[in-house]
């Protein structure tokens, strides 16, 4: 199988580092919808701007990402599957070589002004839940897509790993 995986929110905690490092009297839990910034006392343009400031040191993993993906490359095709603006580029590339994962191929659709939908693949895992439930689609559980159904969703990696 031909599968595209996310980043963040699903390979890179993202919405954690950030508290972590921004906002460390807030939870992930508080981000309680896509648009949830309110929850955290940020506004989005907020969110990006500090995002940007995000180091490689600064990053945490989604548990059991770099694993998972590493096991799961021996027997399916993977590639990454982002939309991610430019100025976020430096850490993600530099928190892929660190854990293993910079050898994989690498599509920011954001580049290439398409929607993921757009690419040919079998699955896709990912934790944005403005995204299309087309049959192809793994929803990875975070705080911000939970009050929305999705027929396939996965609590974590080796969730994932036992359902494809
Ligand atoms: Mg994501």
């Amino acid at each position: 199988m031909k599968i595209a995986i996310d980043i963040d929110g699903v390979v890179v905690d993202l919405v954690e580092s950030w508290l972590r490092k921004f906002h460390p009297d807030h939870v992930k839990e508080d981000m309680y919808s896509w648009s949830g910034f309110d929850g955290v006392g940020s506004t989005v343009e907020e969110f990006f701007e500090e995002i940007c400031e995000l180091t490689v040191n600064d990053i945490i993993m989604i548990k059991d990402a770099s694993e998972t993906i590493k096991r799961i490359r021996e027997k399916h095709d993977v590639f990454f599957l982002t939309d991610k603006h430019s100025g976020v580029m430096g850490w993600t590339v530099g928190v892929l070589k660190k854990y293993g994962l910079g050898n994989i191929e690498f599509i920011n659709c954001k580049v290439e002004d398409k929607q993921k939908e757009e690419y040919n693949y079998d699955v896709l895992i990912d934790d944005c839940p403005l995204r299309i439930d087309d049959g192809r689609l793994y929803m990875f559980d975070q705080p911000w897509n939970r009050s929305i159904y999705f027929n396939n969703r996965v609590f974590g990696w080796l969730d994932f790993e036992s359902k494809i």
